[in-house]
């Protein structure tokens, strides 16, 4: 039993992890409550997000104050989840689950708050499709607080669609009078996405101000506008984030992009883009949607057993980098060597 117990302590772990992903997403309902009580019982978490800001910035003088009320109150969750696993388990399974939730406590304590997740970021990469939560992606989570709620699995986010944040970034929409590019343009805004239609692709100075940079015509070669956007945007802070569309799963410069961490890279697969009715793509811009808030870099209007054959043919596919592409171990190599 005790051998049973400590094989099952990971997946026992990680289903702690969970639980508390599910009472994370609650905190930050409760802060945006109107209740008074709510928004009290919220706060502690918040000076987790004053500890690292929005801007990725560690604030020191709440060090303390984020080990009380952040690192001891996860970690008294993750007790709480244990008690209710000796509940439902021999006891040998609830004994192996507390002595991990400590050991990786006191590591966690160790650092003063400054684990894996929590690191003085000066210029964020792109976190690469997976069904981890990558350090990455958390950060992504101090930047919108409303979004990115996964720690380690992205289950979360899939349920609750915190896979993206979209409310007021600013999304640039190329061949918007076509029906995609419309429908796109008005599921975006219902999202609350400040969305600006524009032709001027090539306008620098608009690519500089971009946050989301959505190309419908699957037509057009990809590549100039989006080394164009990757270095209209090399100084900020964030990596820039495109939505390309195509008409076939195996596209090796899709393939290739969606692993570079100079872009948040999601082709969106609709065979029938050139054809599609009003209606028609109304159906494709929800869906479309709906998966990229569940965190999905693999996108289609396919039905579900389509779309995961497609997805499987789009991860077997070769990439091959395009010529005018630069390789970077990070986003701050091309900032140095510009
Ligand atoms: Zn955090
Ligand atoms: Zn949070």
């Amino acid at each position: 039993m005790v051998w049973l117990a400590i094989a099952a302590g990971p997946l026992l772990w990680l289903s702690g992890a969970i639980f508390f992903d599910c009472v994370h997403v609650l905190l930050h309902l409760m802060h945006g409550s109107r209740s008074a009580l709510l928004r009290a019982l919220a706060h502690p978490h918040q000076i987790h997000h004053e500890w690292i800001n929005r801007d990725l910035e560690v604030c020191w003088e709440y060090r303390s104050q984020n080990i009380w009320c952040h690192l001891v109150l996860e970690y008294v969750t993750q007790l709480v989840f244990t008690a209710a696993i000796a509940l439902l388990l021999p006891l040998p399974f609830a004994v192996v689950l507390a002595a991990l939730q400590t050991g990786l406590f006191v590591v966690i304590l160790r650092y003063r708050g400054l684990d894996i997740n929590h690191q003085p970021i000066e210029m964020l990469d792109a976190y690469r499709p997976s069904a981890s939560a990558p350090p990455a992606y958390h950060a992504l989570h101090h930047v919108h607080p409303d979004a990115y709620y996964s720690a380690y699995t992205r289950l979360v986010d899939i349920l609750v669609g915190g896979g993206i944040e979209l409310r007021s970034r600013r999304v640039v929409i190329q061949c918007a009078a076509d029906p995609l590019g419309l429908a796109l343009g008005q599921q975006l805004r219902e999202e609350g996405a400040a969305v600006i239609e524009s032709r001027e692709m090539a306008d620098e100075a608009l690519l500089s101000r971009t946050d989301v940079l959505v190309l419908c015509d699957s037509k057009s070669d990809e590549v100039p506008i989006l080394e164009s956007f990757i270095e209209a945007t090399r100084t900020r802070k964030l990596p820039p984030e495109a939505w390309v569309v195509h008409t076939e799963s195996e596209n090796p410069t899709a393939r290739h992009y969606v692993d570079d961490i100079r872009i948040h890279y999601r082709t969106l697969v609709v065979p029938d883009v050139e054809t599609l009715t009003e209606p028609g793509a109304e159906a494709v811009a929800r869906r479309t949607v709906s998966q990229i808030r569940r965190g999905l870099h693999y996108v289609s209007s396919a039905p579900l057993s389509n779309h995961l054959r497609g997805r499987r043919r789009f991860h077997a596919t070769q990439p091959i980098p395009p010529a005018a592409s630069r390789e970077v171990r990070h986003r701050s190599e091309a900032l140095e060597t510009a």
